[in-house]
């Protein structure tokens, strides 16, 4: 698990205040591994490797700034400047022309696109011209149903130039019209000459190069060739559901001078995203959503104050879990938001995650919370240290002590219970386990 070693380098440098060279190579090497192993090019990690050893031996961190902040702070600056911002893509009127390879995913991303502009309130249509792959119209006919928008296509009309021109006639009360292409198994002359016909009949505002995630640095040469051919103003990353890649586009990206638009991740129509730069970095390093977490963790911190200066999502991972954890992660997450919304962005506990815990081992209200915070104030200090073993007779005590029914007493050992186990449950989670989490 590549996240979890540059994490465990990451956390070698808390509490540090200066840092030093061979400290900063360690972090730069997971990095690397990281994202060569995402098939992010060479030359592009080299350059990235680079530029964070400067800046981090450099620049002097902020008053107050640990050097695990600091470098944090760096390396998220420059990944974000290398997977640069989302494509421009304003909700009005626009002709999106989708070039790219044979089973890239451009029709399914079409669909998927024009199902997007409607969520947005716009009235997006699809023109199907690729008169090269049998059944390119049916299937284009039948995911635009799915996702409710409007379709042309001319089944019997071997021209794509003529069915685009068609189309876009056919399709003029629509807001957004988006042109799908033919593929072909290599760069072809014929495709190239094809879709260079068809983007000087559309004159798109837009051309979406569309790759499959998986893609890696095949990349370039399609990048190039259709950038010098119709030029290409954003990338749609298809099928980033089925691989832990998507470095590839990243080269496209590069080579294009351009950016990335939509994330394709399922079969679905709904299956969509808008690029954000943050969650991709995130996969691309295997990791949760750092600029978040750490964001989070800094303002809990300074809402709870001094006492849980150290305090860590992930701590909940190691070691015995007391019911004095408990309290202390409680007050911690109460300061963050919902649970479900920090667990998902703790490395290898996404949504499917939480999809497996039982429905109420994390559902802790503020009321009860502060109801339970009363109950532990009335525990001695072995009984929060061990609260396995508090009987009968103590839940009698302790339930006289806080003012309220044994009942409640009796709750707050089964809640601990149940939170104990579920963090065993991510403690024996093995690395294959991990991985499969993270693919969901
Ligand atoms: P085209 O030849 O470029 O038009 O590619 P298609 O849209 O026909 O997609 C090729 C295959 O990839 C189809 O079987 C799609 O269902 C599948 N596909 C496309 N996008 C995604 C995706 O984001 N996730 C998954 N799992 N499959 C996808
Ligand atoms: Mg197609």
């Amino acid at each position: 698990d590549l996240g979890s070693s540059l994490r465990g380098t990451l956390d070698k440098l808390r509490g540090q205040s200066r840092i030093s060279e061979e400290d900063v190579d360690e972090v730069v090497k997971e990095i690397q591994r990281s994202l060569l192993q995402a098939d992010v090019d060479v030359s592009l990690v080299m350059d990235l490797s680079d530029s964070i050893k400067e800046r981090a031996l450099e620049e002097e961190p902020p008053g107050g700034t640990t050097a695990r902040d600091h470098v944090l702070r760096i390396v998220y600056e420059e990944l974000v400047g290398l997977v640069g911002d989302s494509t421009n893509l304003p909700l009005e009127e626009q002709t999106i022309m989708l070039a790219g390879l044979q089973g890239s995913g451009k029709t399914t991303s079409a669909a998927k696109m024009a199902w997007w502009f409607s969520k947005k309130g716009l009235r997006p249509a699809v023109i199907q011209t690729d008169t090269f792959r049998p059944g390119a119209y049916d299937q284009a006919k039948q995911m635009t149903e799915r996702a409710e928008v409007d379709f042309y296509g001319d089944p019997d009309e071997d021209d794509p130039v003529k069915i685009a021109r068609d189309g876009l006639e056919a399709t003029s009360d629509a807001d957004v019209q988006i042109v799908d292409t033919a593929g072909r198994h290599a760069l072809e002359d014929d495709l190239i000459d094809e879709i260079e016909d068809i983007e000087a009949e559309v004159q798109p505002d837009r051309s979406l190069l569309v790759l499959d995630a998986a893609i890696g640095q095949g990349a370039k040469d399609q990048a190039r060739q259709f950038e010098d051919s119709v030029g290409i103003d954003g990338v749609v990353i298809s099928k980033l559901d089925g691989t832990a890649k998507g470095g590839g586009a990243l080269t496209a990206v590069n080579e294009t001078g351009s950016t990335i638009a939509f994330l394709g991740t399922g079969e679905t129509v709904q299956d969509i995203e808008r690029f954000e730069p943050d969650g991709f970095i995130s996969r691309l390093l295997g990791m949760g959503d750092l600029k978040q977490l750490t964001e989070r963790v800094e303002r809990a911190m300074e809402e709870t104050g001094d006492e849980e200066e150290d305090w860590d999502p992930e701590d909940m991972l190691k070691g015995e879990f007391t019911l004095k954890d408990m309290r202390q992660q409680m007050n911690a997450l109460n300061n963050m938001g919902p649970l479900s919304q920090v667990m998902d962005m703790i490395p290898g506990m996404g949504g499917g995650m939480m999809d497996q815990l039982p429905d109420d081992a994390m559902d802790v209200t503020q009321d009860r919370m502060r109801q339970f915070e009363v109950v532990m104030d009335s525990m001695t200090e072995e009984e929060l240290e061990n609260p396995r073993s508090v009987g009968a007779s103590q839940i009698r005590r302790v339930a006289k002590g806080a003012g309220v029914s044994e009942e409640t007493v009796r709750e707050l050992l089964e809640q601990h219970k149940m939170m104990a186990r579920t963090m065993k449950q991510f403690q024996g989670m093995g690395d294959g386990d991990m991985q499969r989490m993270m693919k969901k």
